[in-house]
């Protein structure tokens, strides 16, 4: 059972995935808490580069970013979640492809079907059985990211309007696809989410 979560930064995905990950272990089934990017040595190489590789890098080409973001997510997929999947292993991930089409493809010039094509590319055609999106709006995001301190990455950074355009690439595939996604308003309190996170999880385990 492959599952990821999704949603802007500061949306609450890590504390979501965190949860649900001990609650399945809990049930004695093995699982893998794993993210994108990052997950294996060369994802961390490439999340490094992506992520906090400063001015010197200058202005990244869009293409040569979502090509990043596809040779980190094609190593992870080969590497550790299709051998985990294969074992029986749960995944429960934190970012894949539906990020790249919201922020490679909504929040920049890229055309979404092009983004899309090189993500399936690079992953085998491999989608998970649930996506967990938590929508915040921009300004819970904001406030959360604050409150978060340290200082933002590239992405954080990012003016209002790419957050915006991000929010409502997200909401937009969930729209497309209401069987794949669960859509859960991130303002709501955390346990309140996470009982939504495992009845549905458990309706997929009971099939
Ligand atoms: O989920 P996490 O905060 O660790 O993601 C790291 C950063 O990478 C975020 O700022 C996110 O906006 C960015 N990102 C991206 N495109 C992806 C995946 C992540 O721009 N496909
Ligand atoms: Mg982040």
């Amino acid at each position: 059972l492959f599952i990821t979560l999704e949603g802007g930064d500061g949306a609450g995905k890590t504390t979501q995935a965190e949860m649900l990950a001990s609650w399945l272990e809990a049930r004695g089934l093995e699982t893998l808490r794993t993210r994108e990017p990052g997950g294996t040595p060369l994802g961390s190489a490439v999340r490094g580069i992506l992520l906090h590789g400063g001015d010197e890098l200058g202005a990244v080409d869009p293409r040569a970013e979502a090509l990043l973001y596809a040779a980190d997510r094609a190593q992870h997929i080969a590497q550790l979640v299709r051998p985990a999947l294969d074992r029986g292993i749960v995944v429960v991930q934190d970012r894949y492809i539906d990020s790249s089409l919201a922020y490679q493809g909504a929040g920049r010039v890229l055309d979404t079907s092009d983004v899309r094509r090189i993500s399936e590319w690079a992953s085998g055609g491999l989608w998970p059985a649930l996506t967990i999106l938590l929508d915040a709006s921009p300004e819970l995001a904001a406030e959360r990211r604050a409150a978060r301190g340290g200082t933002a990455d590239r992405l954080e950074a990012e003016a209002a309007a790419f957050h915006a355009a991000v929010r409502n690439g997200f909401l937009d595939l969930a729209a497309a696809e209401p069987g794949r996604f669960l859509v859960l308003d991130a303002s709501r309190p955390v346990d309140e989410l996470h009982c939504e996170i495992i009845t549905r999880v458990e309706e997929l385990l009971a099939r």
